[in-house]
């Protein structure tokens, strides 16, 4: 009998005892993101075939479909005019509209506001309209985002707030970006190293790009208290590239352990946040926690950097191309 009640007791305390430990387990934060990616149809569409762009571009939707994310994708529509493949390039595009997606655009040729000046870079905005107005119009959906490349949004605020002008007067929201791990970066050298069929070096670099994305976002997590106050419902810029077509289910993986859950970009866009005094104009295009930083006088610090060995082989690469890397996200 006492051997009984000495079992029984032994019994409830391992039935409670995870009770307990779930009871002082501090809750799971609410946190909201809305993917966004850029450079569509392809950030390397000029040394893709169009064929690998549809692959790839299955593939990506395939995972992000399944997985239920709303995704807008920002489109740089030179990239649909390489001669004999522009049927195939503008149909890679019409599948974001097929699997449900929306589009915006990110200007025709991906110019940078900083650097063209303002009446050209009216004009990328304007010729950068045409298929992805037509293919919206098909759907009855409307052209209504529209993403800065490089997010340079001008080098003095007059310039910044006549461009703001001129998009909202041609119907756009400003699509602003809070969480950005340069995931460019790491797919320039996926790329390369896919195209070697190097999977050691293929694994290297996935694992770089995770634990960089954990580290950035973290940071700005972080940043979004002190400027915040609370952390905004957050939008993630992503590029349209072999990596993440490969991995991102990996990424939403690890947001989900981070305790974030997928919205609109539109419902993202509702958070107060996106209303905050933004005075930021500098040479460099950033992210919005850090416009809403300087505006208020504070200096962002602590931002992880990327590893060293992802940045000498991005120049070996440049250099052995011949192509100048982009000074910020391409
Ligand atoms: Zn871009």
């Amino acid at each position: 009998m006492k051997q009984l009640s000495l079992l029984l007791a032994v019994f409830c305390a391992l039935c409670v005892f995870p009770l307990l430990l779930n009871a002082q387990a501090p809750p799971k934060p609410d946190r909201q993101v809305a993917i966004t990616i850029d450079d569509l149809p392809a950030g390397m569409a000029d040394r893709l075939p169009a064929a690998d762009i549809t692959a790839m571009t299955t593939k990506l939707l395939g995972t992000l479909r399944d997985q239920k994310i709303p995704v807008v994708g920002f489109v740089n529509e030179k990239k649909l005019y390489k001669p004999g493949e522009v049927d195939e390039r503008i149909k890679a595009l019409q599948m974001w509209l097929d699997y449900g997606f929306e589009l915006g655009n990110h200007t025709f040729s991906h110019a940078s506001l900083n650097q063209v000046g303002l009446k050209a870079w009216e004009d990328e905005v304007i010729q950068g309209e045409s298929v992805t107005r037509m293919l919206l119009s098909q759907r009855k959906m409307k052209l209504r985002y529209f993403r800065h490349p490089y997010l340079d949004t001008g080098r003095d605020l007059l310039t910044r707030r006549q461009a703001e002008a001129f998009l909202v007067d041609r119907g756009y929201r400003i699509a602003p970006i809070t969480l950005d791990g340069w995931d460019w970066m790491f797919a320039g050298l996926y790329e390369d190293a896919r195209k070697r069929n190097d999977t050691a070096l293929q694994q290297q670099i996935v694992k770089e790009y995770l634990a960089h994305h954990d580290a950035a976002i973290a940071y700005a997590e972080q940043l979004s208290v002190k400027v915040v106050g609370y952390e905004p419902k957050q939008i993630l810029l992503l590029h349209a590239s072999n990596l993440e077509a490969d991995h991102i289910g990996e990424l939403l993986d690890l947001l989900r352990k981070r305790g974030y859950r997928f919205i609109t970009l539109e419902d993202a866009l509702g958070d107060q946040a996106y209303s905050l005094p933004d005075t930021y104009v500098g040479e460099e295009g950033s992210g919005w926690i850090e416009h809403w930083a300087i505006t208020q006088g504070k200096i962002p610090q602590g931002a992880p950097e990327i590893s060293k060995w992802v940045i000498d082989r991005t120049k070996e690469l440049h250099m052995s191309t011949g192509t100048v890397p982009a000074p910020t996200e391409p």
